[in-house]
């Protein structure tokens, strides 16, 4: 196998997504799960499928289509606000998308009866996050307004957390959003089948015997595939953390001063760097960069420390572990690596299903 690649263990992430559905669907939820951070990567997106995930979320067009072209059966949700100059492809390719603007669902109305379509719509209220979404005291107004589009079907209210702001979904944030779904349905006669309650940052309130309300929905992603919720990432029970595994390969090794020398100045990242004197060290390159990956955010695997990285290298100390060109370091990657590496076209992809050792 070429590296670095990525290992997906496509039975991990099985069993991470159905373990969740049953989680949340005890208290009557429905797992909308989000692939935004797998690029739409289909064996992934049926994954889910099978596990009894049939709403899929993307942020990108792009990732839609692609899992569409592959043949993934699901019901596929726009999370990001469609852009003005995309309502063509969003109403082609997407069942149902998250909105917050006006113009924006109005065009999509005028797209949708271009096309002989309808096209569902799940309005975002903004709820002290203070990212996407309409404020509470706007959404009278907006409703109205939508209602009158002929090829929009309103669906649903949803909210966001802990994205942007920082902000809890605790119970006082799930109250309001149900309040606010009976409000709608009360003014308008209408009724609301999707009221999305928040991401992967709603386990702690799900956990502290969070009551529901009118929230059906959740939207996750790292939940299912990292095995952690997303507050303080603590890790779920009875969830595999390490469905994704980033294998790097040892291309120097050599016992090398930990010290540089000679006159200092800017690196190639405009940093000045700081080394702490640890004498002479057994020093490994390996051939991953942050051109493949965001190496911040990879853990090794085994004892071995890492001293910084290049566009191109990662430089260990390799302590004890008697590392020689050509081993392979494995690293668990977080989100921002498991995104960086899912989109990277140096990252390799195998692919991973076997008999699990039970948990
Ligand atoms: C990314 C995203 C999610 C999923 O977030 P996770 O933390 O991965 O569960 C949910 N909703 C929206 C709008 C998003 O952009």
């Amino acid at each position: 196998m070429r590296t670095p690649y990525i290992e997906i263990d496509l039975n991990k992430i099985a069993h991470n997504a159905s373990r969740i559905k049953e989680m949340w669907g005890e208290v009557g939820i429905e797992v909308m799960g989000i692939d935004k951070v797998n690029l739409g990567e289909a064996h992934i997106a049926q994954t889910l499928v099978d596990a009894g995930i049939s709403l899929l979320g993307d942020s990108r067009i792009e990732d839609i289509i692609r899992m569409k072209k592959a043949g993934v059966d699901a019901t596929f949700c726009l999370i990001r606000t469609p852009f003005l100059s995309d309502v063509k492809r969003v109403v082609r390719y997407v069942d149902i998308s998250l909105n917050t603007e006006f113009v924006v669902i109005k065009a999509l109305n005028k797209e949708a009866i271009k096309q002989k379509k309808k096209h569902q719509v799940i309005l975002m209220v903004e709820m002290g996050d203070r990212r996407e979404g309409i404020l509470p005291e706007h959404l009278h107004d907006n409703v109205e307004k939508i209602l009158r589009l002929p090829n929009i079907e309103l669906i649903g209210i949803g909210a966001n957390f802990a994205c942007f702001g920082g902000i809890k979904p605790n119970q006082e944030k799930m109250n309001h959003l149900s309040l606010l779904a009976d409000m709608i349905e009360q003014q308008f006669s209408i009724k609301l089948s999707i009221i999305s309650g928040g991401n992967s940052a709603n386990f702690i309130w799900l956990q502290e015997n969070g009551r529901p309300g009118r929230v059906n929905n959740v939207r996750l992603g790292e939940s299912i595939f990292l095995g952690v919720e997303t507050l303080y990432r603590h890790k779920i029970e009875g969830l595999y953390q390490d469905a994704f595994k980033i294998v790097a390969e040892v291309i120097e090794a050599k016992r090398k001063p930990s010290l540089p020398n000679g006159e200092m100045a800017l690196n190639a990242f405009g940093e000045i760097p700081h080394f702490e004197d640890r004498g002479i060290i057994p020093r490994v390159i390996l051939g991953l960069g942050r051109e493949d990956v965001a190496i911040d955010g990879l853990t090794p695997q085994i004892d071995v420390d890492i001293l910084g990285g290049s566009s191109d290298h990662m430089i260990l100390d390799a302590k004890q572990s008697g590392l020689k060109v050509g081993d392979t370091v494995t690293f668990s990657p977080n989100y921002s690596a498991l995104l960086s590496a899912m989109t990277s076209p140096f990252i390799h992809k195998k692919f991973k299903s076997q008999v699990l050792e039970l948990l």
